[in-house]
């Protein structure tokens, strides 16, 4: 499987976080799974990324062109792809993985997560999405998911789609019995 993969590039201000990346990342290569991310080299993305590629495993990185000429872009990765935007960097790892997690990171982790999560809701994504809550992370983003759901603006079926774990093992169970809709609806990003 293609693991899509959203996180800080920053690391965060308690070693739990990145010990979290590098759990996931020897997950991925466990499993014979391929990382797709940012192509960052630092915090967060660099942990997750250098702990696929110690142990093996295959990384792809998808990065806009400007971050690039900034130097941000890994330079071990099995395979990078350049895009012209950031989104087309979102869509473009959108349609590549079959699953999408999201770490501990900042605005724009939330931001990618959060968009997948809303093109699932609109039949243009049909593969599981998580939040890997370590430490509870993520218990105000459940909060508010769960809110939206009690105020009548997302369905109960679309809350469950959405996994919120700090447990690699329940994670990896969710992935594998994820049953979407069956039908992915193209060219409406
Ligand atoms: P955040 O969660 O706010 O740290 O944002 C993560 C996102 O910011 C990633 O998807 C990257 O696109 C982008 N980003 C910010 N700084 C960097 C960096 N130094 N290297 C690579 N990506 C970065």
């Amino acid at each position: 499987m293609r693991i899509a993969v959203y996180c800080g590039a920053a690391e965060g201000n308690d070693p739990a976080y990145l010990r979290t990346a590098v759990r996931l990342g020897e997950w991925i290569a466990r499993e014979g799974h391929e990382l797709v991310y940012g192509a960052g080299k630092v915090g967060m993305m660099g942990a997750v990324a250098d702990t696929v590629l110690r142990a093996g495993g295959r990384v792809t990185g998808v990065i806009p062109r400007f971050m690039v000429e900034f130097g941000w872009c890994h330079e071990s990765l099995s395979e990078c792809i350049v895009t012209d935007s950031m989104s087309d960097r979102k869509k473009k790892m959108c349609e590549m993985s079959d699953a999408m997690i999201a770490l501990p990171g900042g605005a724009g982790t939330l931001e990618e997560i959060t968009e997948v999560i809303s093109w699932q809701r609109l039949g243009l994504n049909d593969s599981p999405c998580v939040f890997f809550n370590e430490g509870g992370y993520y218990d105000p983003v459940r909060e508010m998911y769960t809110r939206m759901t009690d105020r009548g603006f997302m369905e109960q079926e679309a809350l469950e789609q959405v996994l919120f774990s700090a447990e690699i093992d329940e994670i990896d169970r969710f992935i594998h019995g994820f049953q979407g809709r069956g039908r992915t609806a193209s060219g409406g990003y």
